[in-house]
C-alpha cells in the first residue's frame, strides 16, 4: 500500500494531541490525527485548568465557551480530614482572574475534549488507526498502522499518552517506579449528596492521604473527587479500571462525615496507580517529536507555581502562537523540541504545549498556596 503524504502528523487524539492539532489549523498548517480508538468515548473525570491553561485556550478562543460549561469556584477551602476544621481559604474567582489574566477553572475531561474536537475538521481526525510502527529520517517520518495503512509526515508528533508507543520506539521501553499510592476519581451528579452542603472546592487534608473535590459545571449540579490514598500492589494506569468503594472508604475509615458521604454517593469509581518516571533528557528527534504524558505525565498533586524566569522562558521560546516562522516544517520541528526546556513543575498539559504560555498556578500543599489566600483563625 503506497503511504498517504502529510505534514504533520498528530498520534493520539487526546486532549494534546487535539489542542496541538487545533492551534496547527489555526496557524494555516496542514496537520492530521491519527487515533487508535474507533470513535470519541466520554471518558475521563474532572480536570483542573490552571489560569496559564486557560490564558493557552484563549488562544484558540475558547474562554467564554468553556466558562459557560465549567465551573469558576470563587474559593478553596482547605479541612483537616478528621475534625473538617478550616486551615486555609484560598481566595479564587474574579480575584485570581484579574491577578492571572484568566480564570481557574473545573470542567470535565470529556467536555473539554468534545470543546476542542469541535475545532478540528472531522476529515482530519482519522480513528482506527493504531499505530505499529515507526521509522525516522532525517527530515521525514513513516508511519505503520495496524490496519495496514502507512503514513509519511515531514514531522511526527507523539500524543499517544502514558503508555506512548512513539516515546518507547525513539527512546526505548522505560521502567516507572510505583510510588505506593493510588487515586480514585469520579464524577457524578450532585443530587446524590441528597442536599448536603458541600464546600464549592475543597482539599481535605490527612496525615498521608487526602481528597479533593470540586463541581465541574456552572450550575453545579456535577461534582468530582480525586482521593489519593496509599494502598500496595496496584500498577494499573487507565483512564478505564474500576475502584472499589469499599476499599476506598475503608481507606478513609477516619474522616469527617461530611467527607465520607461526599465519598460514598458515586454509583461507580475509577482507579489510577501513581507511578514515577524520570526526568527524559530529550523529548523528539529530527522528524518525530513528543507531546503530553507520553513525555511528560505528572502526579496529580506535582503541581506548584512555577519561577517568573522559567515561565518566560517557556512563553518565548516556545512562541508556536506568535511566530509565523513555525509554519515552515525545519522551524516547527525546533520550535516543538523545545519544549524539553520546560521546567519539570509544569503540570498542566496544556501548558506542556509550546506557544501556549506559562505554566500552572495550582496549589500542591498548603506551604506552597499563594499570598493572597486569607489565613482562617
Ligand atoms: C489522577 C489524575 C488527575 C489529573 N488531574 C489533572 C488536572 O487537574 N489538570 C490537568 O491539567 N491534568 C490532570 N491530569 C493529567 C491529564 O489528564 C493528562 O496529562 C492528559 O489527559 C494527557 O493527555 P494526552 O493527550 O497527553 O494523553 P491521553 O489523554 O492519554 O491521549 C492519548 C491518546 O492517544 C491514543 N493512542 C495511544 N496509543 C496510540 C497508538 N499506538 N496509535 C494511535 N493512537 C494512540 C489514545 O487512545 C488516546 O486517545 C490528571 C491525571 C491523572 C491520572
Amino acid at each position: 500500500m503506497a503511504a498517504e503524504k502529510t505534514h504533520i502528523a498528530v498520534i493520539g487524539a487526546g486532549i494534546g494531541g487535539l489542542t496541538l492539532a487545533a492551534s496547527l489549523l489555526r496557524l494555516g498548517i496542514s496537520v492530521e490525527v491519527y487515533e487508535q480508538a474507533p470513535q470519541f468515548a466520554p471518558i475521563g473525570a474532572g480536570i483542573q485548568l490552571t489560569a496559564n491553561a486557560m490564558k493557552a485556550l484563549r488562544g484558540l478562543g475558547l474562554i467564554e465557551s468553556l466558562r459557560s460549561i465549567g465551573f469558576v469556584p470563587a474559593a478553596f477551602h482547605s479541612r483537616e480530614w478528621d475534625t473538617a476544621k478550616i486551615t486555609n481559604v484560598l481566595i479564587m474567582g474574579e480575584a485570581l482572574e484579574q491577578r492571572y489574566g484568566a480564570p481557574d477553572l473545573m470542567i470535565h475531561s470529556a467536555r473539554l475534549h468534545s470543546v476542542l474536537a469541535a475545532l478540528i475538521p472531522p476529515h482530519r481526525i482519522h480513528f482506527s488507526r493504531k499505530l505499529v510502527a515507526i521509522e525516522q529520517y532525517e527530515s521525514t517520518a513513516t508511519l505503520a498502522f495496524a490496519n495496514g495503512s502507512r503514513v509519511e509526515a515531514l514531522l511526527a508528533v507523539g500524543a499517544d499518552g502514558i503508555h506512548s508507543m512513539v516515546r518507547e520506539a525513539l527512546f526505548g521501553a522505560e521502567q516507572p517506579r510505583f510510588t505506593g499510592r493510588v487515586a480514585y476519581r469520579t464524577t457524578y451528579p450532585t443530587a446524590l449528596l441528597n442536599g448536603l452542603a458541600v464546600d464549592e472546592r475543597a482539599k481535605w487534608w490527612g496525615p498521608d492521604r487526602h481528597v479533593v473535590h470540586c463541581f465541574t459545571t456552572a450550575n453545579e449540579d456535577e461534582i468530582y473527587f480525586i482521593a489519593v490514598t496509599p494502598e500496595q500492589n496496584f500498577v494499573v494506569e487507565s483512564w478505564s479500571t474500576k475502584g472499589d468503594k469499599d476499599t476506598l472508604l475503608a481507606a478513609f475509615a477516619g474522616c469527617h462525615p461530611q467527607l465520607r458521604a461526599i465519598l460514598a454517593a458515586p454509583p461507580e469509581l475509577r482507579k489510577w496507580a501513581l507511578l514515577e518516571r524520570d526526568p527524559m533528557p530529550s523529548w523528539g528527534t529530527s522528524s518525530v517529536v513528543l507531546l503530553g504524558d507520553a513525555c511528560h505525565p505528572m502526579m496529580p498533586y506535582r503541581a506548584r507555581v512555577r519561577p517568573p524566569r522559567s515561565r518566560t522562558r517557556w512563553s518565548s521560546r516556545g512562541a508556536l502562537r506568535a511566530s509565523p516562522a513555525t509554519k515552515s516544517p525545519t522551524r516547527l520541528r525546533s520550535t516543538l523540541r523545545t519544549a524539553k526546556s520546560a521546567p519539570p513543575e509544569c503540570s498542566s498539559l496544556i501548558a506542556r504545549i509550546p506557544g501556549c504560555a506559562s505554566g500552572p498556578i495550582r496549589t500542591g500543599s498548603t506551604t506552597s498556596m499563594p499570598a493572597y489566600g486569607a489565613r482562617w483563625p
